[in-house]
């Protein structure tokens, strides 16, 4: 069996990574979606184990002093990471596996797995990016602020990315993704 792949995937709050995840994993159950740690809470209808492994901050900083993340960073005032363990077994099982991850912790994966792919997704506009975090209906006033202000600051990074992926279509999107993961 040939072997998989890992696939860096960025994109900022709201611009629908998602969506678009859940419909390249209906599409191709060679594709698995890495569970990050992360100290935040859940969001209503978040499933730990399943969006997140949720755990306390103390716990995250015990796990970075044993070196159990493939890469973490702090966003928005909590800690994310990646946990090493599940992802080479899943890599030499032939599949594709996504790291749905902010762009500090990103960085750090290409320079550890020059081997990645990269994949940078972005929204039509900051307008319509705002539009859809409030649509969303998820945060309150103070967290969409902050997070349209990292989402500046994020699609700045975009260029450091093999492939940038316009999400103005959700289906558009993911057969760009396919076509560039199956490569
Ligand atoms: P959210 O709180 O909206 O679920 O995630 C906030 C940001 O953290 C998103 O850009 C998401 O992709 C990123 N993120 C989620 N898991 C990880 C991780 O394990 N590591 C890093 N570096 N970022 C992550």
């Amino acid at each position: 069996m040939s072997k998989g792949k890992l696939i860096i995937y960025t994109g900022c709050s709201g611009v629908g990574k998602g969506t678009i995840m859940t419909r390249l994993m209906e599409l191709d159950d060679k594709i698995k979606l890495s569970v990050s740690c992360t100290t935040r809470d859940p969001r209503p209808g978040e499933i730990p184990d399943f969006h997140y492994h949720y755990i306390k901050k103390d716990e995250f900083e015990k796990l970075i002093a044993e070196d159990g993340f493939l890469e973490y960073a702090q966003y928005c005032d909590n800690y994310y990471g990646t946990p090493l363990a599940p992802i080479n077994s899943w890599i030499e099982k032939g599949c594709y596996v996504f790291l749905e991850i902010e762009v500090q912790g990103a960085m750090q994966v290409m320079k550890k797995r020059p081997d990645a792919l990269s994949i940078f997704v972005l929204p039509p506009s900051l307008e319509e990016l705002e539009k859809r975090l409030r649509n969303r209906g998820t945060e309150d006033e103070e967290t969409i602020l902050k997070r349209l202000s990292c989402a500046e600051e994020e699609m700045s990074y975009a260029k450091h990315y093999q492939y940038q992926v316009l999400n103005d279509d959700v289906e558009r999107a993911v057969k760009e993704i396919l076509d560039i993961i199956r490569k």
